[in-house]
């Protein structure tokens, strides 16, 4: 199983050639997602079986409403899914209650939308201290931690500013401080850079990709951005329901020399 697939330059940058060692951190099991659109069920997701590792990097690719926002909600506890399981480490989702459901995600997840989704009436301290806080954190420990991040995000002097007083960049670098306050283990980032330019979704991206790497956090992202695949560990393409990794299908072409795709 130790097929020496050519990875991304990345690897070798953060030193990951121990991957095997990984454990998984998400488990996807018989996954299947249906939306019912009058007598119509439309499988969005179907039977998907797939594991992602501690640490790594996972790319999320595939054509618009082709289910990446779909698949980024289930992990992270946002939507349910019709069938099938969904683990993250030790805690199957399936089985909890709305209620666990949302403790797990405040635990565990840290978000970043393509329309950074900070909230107006707080200032960018605030914003960023309010995960860490919903934790059941003390507010001044997470004032700290929320001064480091904006530092990192090199946005330390507009703490007392509001987001509508930011540019869209900003605004990414604050909801980046935001997702990784509290230390979630899985950071989830749906188009984090679909709604900047391209030399801000750089900066952006670069700084996401530092910060959960130094943290040591697994991130999954969906993106179109062809930039990004460069720096993945793993790429997943969501594909007619089907959630196939680029592995998957060189593995698959190398087999059949005979392959359509050539
Ligand atoms: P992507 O993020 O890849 O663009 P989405 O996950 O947002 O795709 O959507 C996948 C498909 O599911 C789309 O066809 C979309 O129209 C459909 N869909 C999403 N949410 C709903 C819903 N609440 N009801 C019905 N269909 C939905
Ligand atoms: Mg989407």
């Amino acid at each position: 199983m130790s097929s020496n697939v050519s990875r991304s330059p990345s690897l070798h940058r953060i030193g990951k050639n121990t991957r095997a060692q990984q454990p998984p951190i998400v488990r996807l099991l018989n996954l299947t997602k249906r939306y019912e659109e009058g007598a119509v069920s439309h499988a969005i997701l179907h039977t998907v079986n797939a594991e992602m590792l501690e640490g790594d990097f996972v790319v999320l690719l595939g054509k618009s409403g082709s289910g990446k926002s779909t698949l980024l909600n289930l992990i992270g506890g946002i939507d349910v899914p019709s069938d099938g399981e969904i683990w993250v480490r030790d805690t199957c989702l399936t089985r909890l209650n709305e209620h666990a459901l949302t403790l797990f995600r405040r635990d565990n997840i840290g978000f970043i939308f393509q329309f950074f989704n900070l909230i107006p009436t707080l200032t960018v301290l605030e914003n960023i201290t309010l995960p860490y806080e919903l934790r059941g954190r003390g507010r001044r420990e997470g004032e700290k931690a929320a001064r480091a991040l904006l530092d990192r995000v090199k946005l330390a002097d507009r703490a007392n500013t509001y987001p509508d007083r930011l540019s869209g960049g900003e605004q990414q670098r604050v909801a980046l401080a935001r997702a990784l306050v509290h230390e979630p283990q899985l950071i989830l980032a749906d188009e984090p850079t679909g709604n900047l330019d391209e030399e801000t979704g750089e900066t952006v991206l670069a700084l996401l990709l530092e910060l959960t790497r130094d943290m040591g956090k697994t991130l999954i992202m969906a993106t179109h951005n062809p930039e990004v695949v460069a720096y993945a560990d793993v790429i997943y393409h969501i594909h007619e329901g089907k959630l196939v990794s680029e592995q998957d299908s060189a593995i698959a072409t190398d087999a059949t020399s005979t392959s359509a795709r050539g």
